[in-house]
């Protein structure tokens, strides 16, 4: 679904693409990296604070260029460790971004971690049974800019948070594409955001900290594997065999776990790092011991780390987590084999933690205002 705004936002720039615009005006080829450096380094929010550039420049950027394609509306901080963007775009569409500050504990390990999840599209197309952000299927692909102006936002916020130096992106440890919408389903803007993002002109974040969440679309995992640009890759799984994974996921009809395994050890062979197993676990869905040992074969078959998530409740959906007992039974299955396993435990639950929660709260107060 291609969604073309009124003017291009600069955040979708490539110091190329911006290059050669300003060349077909007239303009010297170093503009571009003075207005790519104001608008990622100095965070720079308005033209007229460029101030190193000819006044009628500025003019025609911002008659050509929409600086930033998303506002904030809503920041909503929890008590333990998430901080939730809502953020609007220029179509009033409402998409949401999450910092996530405390410590991740893993099982044994105790990691301490930043991390930034992003979202890339409006809705989703895939229809995950149990996802809010699916509910009410695909408005519409976010552009490379809108995907960018995402994590800028999580600077200004930063920068607010530490008035006296401005934050560098590169201090968060990790970005997840794990927000709104399937990723490899908006593939080229996904790319040209993330190259983006990785760029030195850019906003200089690594790309072997960027990890791509995907529901198993195998034709991209293969084409993901051969981007010069290494990113990491976690698998949404869910059901560790095909009749429990195609009860909840759609996707699996297309892509059953006969082709996607092997899609997903070819992608590992080729990156040689580890791939993450994101595993739900759903109340009498998926949480069996008879899943656990499947999950246990597939994981040490693709020498994968699993990531156990017990269900984050979605109003209006049935589905339940399983209880801490049965979570840790669950696990053990695969500590007892070996497997690098985590649980997750649950961060920020008070704030409408699972994707697309805190955007399907404010879309249904919207239309609630409307009717009423
Ligand atoms: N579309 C991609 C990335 C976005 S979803 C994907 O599916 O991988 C990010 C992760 O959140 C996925 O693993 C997804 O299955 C999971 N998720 C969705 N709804 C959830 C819920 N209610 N509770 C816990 N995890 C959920
Ligand atoms: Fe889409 Fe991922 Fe939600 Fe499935 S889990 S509906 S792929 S966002």
């Amino acid at each position: 679904m291609k969604f073309t705004p009124e003017k291009p936002a600069l955040t979708g720039e490539t110091l190329a693409s911006l290059t050669e615009q300003l060349r077909a005006h007239g303009e010297p080829a170093f503009r571009a990296r003075q207005i790519l450096d104001w608008l990622y380094k100095k965070r720079a929010r308005a033209w007229d604070q460029m101030t190193n550039l000819p006044k009628p420049l500025r003019t025609w950027l911002a008659e050509t260029f929409d600086l930033l394609p998303a506002s904030l509306v809503l920041n909503k901080q929890s008590e333990d460790v998430t901080d939730k963007l809502l953020l609007e775009l220029g179509d009033r569409s409402l998409i949401e971004t999450v910092i996530i500050r405390a410590p991740q504990e893993g099982v044994g390990v105790d990691h301490s971690r930043k991390t930034i999840c992003i979202s890339t599209q409006v809705g989703c197309a895939m229809g995950c049974v149990f996802c809010a952000s699916g509910l009410a299927g695909l408005k519409r692909d976010l552009t490379a800019g809108e995907i960018v102006a995402q994590l800028l936002h999580v600077c200004y916020r930063e920068d607010e948070r530490t008035p006296r130096a401005r934050a560098e992106l590169a201090s968060f440890d990790n970005i997840v594409v794990m927000g709104m919408g399937e990723p490899l389903a908006n593939y080229d803007n996904l790319i040209r955001a993330l190259t983006i993002v990785n760029a030195e002109w850019g906003l200089g974040f690594g790309a072997r900290r960027i990890t791509l969440s995907t529901s198993g679309l195998v034709p991209k995992i293969l084409r993901l594997a051969d981007e010069p640009l290494g990113f990491r890759l976690a698998v949404s799984l869910h059901g560790a065999t095909d009749e429990v994974r195609e009860k909840i996921m759609p996707v699996n009809k297309a892509f059953p776990l006969g082709k996607l395994v092997p899609a997903v050890k070819a992608f590992s062979e080729k990156h040689g790092r580890m791939v993450t197993l994101e595993f739900i676990l759903i109340e009498d869905v998926n949480d069996s011991l008879t899943q656990a040992g499947a999950l246990r074969d597939i994981a040490r078959d693709l020498h994968a780390h699993v990531n156990l998530i017990p269900y984050n409740t979605v109003a209006g959906l049935p589905w339940k987590r399983p209880s801490l007992t049965r979570q840790e039974k669950f696990a053990d299955v695969l500590r007892a084999a070996r497997v690098s396993v985590t649980l997750r435990r649950e961060k920020g639950h008070d704030i409408d933690a699972a994707c697309g929660q805190l955007r399907l709260r404010t879309e249904q107060e919207r239309a609630a205002a409307v009717a009423g």
